[in-house]
């Protein structure tokens, strides 16, 4: 039997950080043990995304991934065992040929994406290298972290409509650096927001940034200046730290009126791309995820047109398809995609989203999702890409730490090849 074969697949129903179900996959090549893996799932979801097998019923109220598994365990495992675990691409189109459905909605996005990344793990095993080393020798990029540290939207209990109110520490001059000016920045934030809101503002979103009170745009970014300042770190392109958001906003685009609901106004597409204008002008904007709803591609197109000093990312907007970003790159709608890979379900189609993005001047944001695991394979992954930026929330709480520590651990791997991407976020080939 050739030392590269698959003897056994085998997944189980394991818990994430919100306590929901989800999937971990085990691949045997040669009888051991030789790769695992678990499926992340988000919360704030776009309506492309590949169908998550869910078993209903009361059970875990209806989150169950039983289904998954089982289909893991019988029908994967049984097209699959004997292929080449090396063999990635072939492995997952056999995967995607059986399901046989658009969104993999029949085994299950999150059946298809364990086994997928669990056999990439193998296959790095048994080559006796690291996961991102092996997908990519010229790996050398660590990514600039983009720290989530006010949480709203979907992944938090307040009022704020936007999503992510993200710190960028660009000036850094490595990833451990970055860590530390974040930290130091979170812990200001904090003191701040303890002093107007209470030691209760100080509770955290699913990402790890504060959950506090504050309404609107402005406030958030209001404090994030102040807590930069108070740290004694500069803001500015060029300087220390610029900003980001995740507006995540078909969350709070109502589509019966046409309008986005920001703070108890209506505003127009036109409308809300002269508000964001208008932050950009006063707070630096390094990157700003899903400013508009993810079916406005020709919105997305004028904003990217009128805010050429800012990232605009795709996330529910492109679900990190082909074939979504095919009509994105067609309109100029976006200047980056965000990357997550159980949003299309196979690594190898995430793989290629990316490669079509570089291809055509986008850049790419490795993501995780709200509900993780401590499975840091995002980490791997980012490097493997050398992307130059990850969403992967604040470093507290061991979902989110793993995925910094490994990272940590590759920085010191890579040695003196490792560089920082920083201020060349965006493209730092
Ligand atoms: C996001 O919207 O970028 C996000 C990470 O949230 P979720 O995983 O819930 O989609
Ligand atoms: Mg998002």
């Amino acid at each position: 039997m050739a030392r590269s074969e698959i003897t056994a697949v085998k997944a189980r129903e394991i818990i994430d950080c919100r306590g929901w179900p989800t999937v971990q996959v085990d691949v045997f090549v040669d009888g051991d043990l030789a790769g695992r893996a678990d499926v992340p799932q988000g919360r704030s979801t776009g309506k492309y995304e590949a169908h998550v097998l869910l078993d209903g019923g009361n059970r875990y109220f209806g989150k169950g991934v039983r289904k998954a598994c089982h289909n893991v365990n019988q029908e994967i495992a049984a097209a699959i065992l004997g292929m080449d675990v090396t063999e990635q691409r072939k492995i997952d189109g056999a995967m995607i040929d059986l399901d046989g459905t658009e969104n993999k909605s029949r085994l299950g996005a999150n059946a298809i994406l364990g086994v997928s990344l669990a056999v990439a793990r193998a296959a790095a095993a048994i080559s006796r290298l690291p996961l991102y080393r092996y997908l990519n020798p010229t790996a050398r990029f660590l990514p600039v972290p983009l720290m989530n540290c006010l949480n709203g939207g979907k992944l938090t209990a307040n009022e704020l409509e936007i999503q992510e109110f993200i710190i960028m520490p660009v000036g850094a001059e490595n990833y451990a650096h970055a860590l530390q000016v974040t930290t130091d920045i979170n812990e200001a934030l904090r003191d701040l927001v303890v002093e107007k809101y209470g030691i209760l503002a100080t509770n955290t979103g699913d990402e790890g940034g504060f959950a506090t009170p504050m309404r609107g745009i402005w406030e958030p970014f209001e404090f994030m200046q102040r807590a930069c300042e108070k740290a004694g770190y500069k803001v500015g392109f060029g300087e220390d730290i610029v900003y980001g958001l995740d507006c995540a906003s078909s969350h709070w685009f109502d589509s019966s009126r046409g309008v986005y609901v920001l703070d108890g106004l209506d505003y127009t597409r036109e409308g809300l791309i002269e508000l964001y204008k208008e932050v950009a002008a006063k707070y630096p904007l390094g990157s700003m995820e899903d400013p508009l709803d993810e079916d406005d591609m020709a919105g997305f197109a004028k904003i990217t047109e009128e805010m050429p000093q800012t990232q605009i990312v795709g996330d529910d907007l492109f679900v990190t398809s082909v074939e979504r970003l095919k009509l994105g790159v067609q309109r100029n709608a976006a200047s980056a995609m965000l990357f997550k890979v159980n949003q299309i379900g196979s690594l190898s189609q995430a793989l290629d989203a990316a490669e079509f993005a570089y291809r055509n001047g986008y850049g790419v944001q490795v993501s995780e999702r709200s509900g993780e695991t401590e499975d840091p394979l995002i980490s791997d992954l980012v490097v493997a890409l050398n992307s130059g930026q990850i969403k992967t929330g604040m470093p507290v709480r061991g979902e989110r730490t793993a995925k910094h520590n490994r990272l940590l651990q590759i920085e010191e791997e890579l040695g003196n090849t490792a560089r920082y991407a920083g201020h060349d976020f965006h493209r730092p080939h």
